[in-house]
């Protein structure tokens, strides 16, 4: 049984502030030392539970955040950017589940420690046929386009809800809970972990006899549109063949979803440029 561990930041142990998950600042050094410690005891909880593999990828900004000197031996990780399937990168067939550890919640939602979509100066909003989407959304549906379930996250309670509601019964660790954009009430890391290593080991134990929720398959056509944040961001991104476009608003629909995250990435690319 192979297991993917989807890792991000914001949602870590103890982080409230853009601070401490950004490489120029000094606390970034003890929270990607905080954030390996979550991905390890996840890592921990999957083999407990009875994976045979983990491969971790490190999905924050560009990939280099988890110390691969402190993770786990028994995993691999997935370092850098960029790669095709970027925080999911390494799901395919083979993948029997997915764990997302230090997750955070979609844009726009209250009581969410750093909630964004992808890139809080590229992105005011996201849909996927009409429904809001986030990154939780996004790579659920990468990982459901090859029949992967997502079995677990960890990260403020929000961020938990939000994967149940869209998700289904996943096992959740909440590790913070949240009071606002940047304020929340933190477990401490030890106890933190402790949770999302149970909540692992539970995770895998339900894959294995059946239990877990459903892969997301989102049925086709697959609508994206994305709100940018400025009208000049759409100029440029409407100039992806095949886009229509309302205002900041551009829109794309394909037949399956690696087209539409291409899709996704392409106009991303195109706002920034
Ligand atoms: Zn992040």
């Amino acid at each position: 049984m192979k297991i993917l561990i989807a890792a991000d930041m914001e949602g870590i142990s103890g982080v409230v502030h853009w601070d401490q998950v950004s490489t120029n600042h000094p606390e970034y050094t003890r929270f990607r030392r905080i954030m390996t410690a979550d991905v390890n005891a996840a890592i921990r909880g999957a083999f407990e539970g009875g994976a045979d593999e983990v491969v971790v990828t490190d999905g924050h900004a560009y990939g280099r955040n988890i110390l691969v000197e402190e993770l786990d031996p028994r995993a691999r990780l997935n370092s850098g950017s960029l790669s095709p399937f970027t925080m999911v990168q390494g799901v395919d067939n083979a993948v029997q589940g997915v764990i997302f550890v230090g997750y955070h919640a979609r844009i726009g939602s209250q009581n969410a420690i750093l909630e964004h979509t992808w890139s809080d100066e590229r992105v005011a909003n996201l849909w996927i046929n009409g429904e809001p989407y986030g990154e939780i959304g996004l790579n659920a549906a990468v990982s459901g386009h090859f029949g992967v379930p997502v079995i677990m996250i960890s990260g403020d309670q929000t961020a938990c809800a939000e994967a149940a509601a869209l998700l289904g019964p996943l096992e959740t660790a909440v590790v913070k809970q949240a009071s606002g954009r940047m304020a929340a009430e933190c477990l401490p890391p030890p106890v933190a972990q402790s949770k999302i290593q149970a909540a692992a080991a539970s995770s895998v134990t339900r894959l294995r006899s059946g239990q877990a929720p459903k892969p997301l398959r989102l049925a086709a056509p697959i609508t994206l549109t994305v709100d940018l944040v400025q009208s000049e961001m759409a100029d440029k991104a409407a100039w992806m063949p095949g886009t229509s476009r309302q205002g900041r608003r551009v829109e794309y629909t394909a037949q399956d979803m690696l087209t539409v995250y291409a899709a996704f990435r392409t106009i991303l690319a195109l706002a920034r440029g």
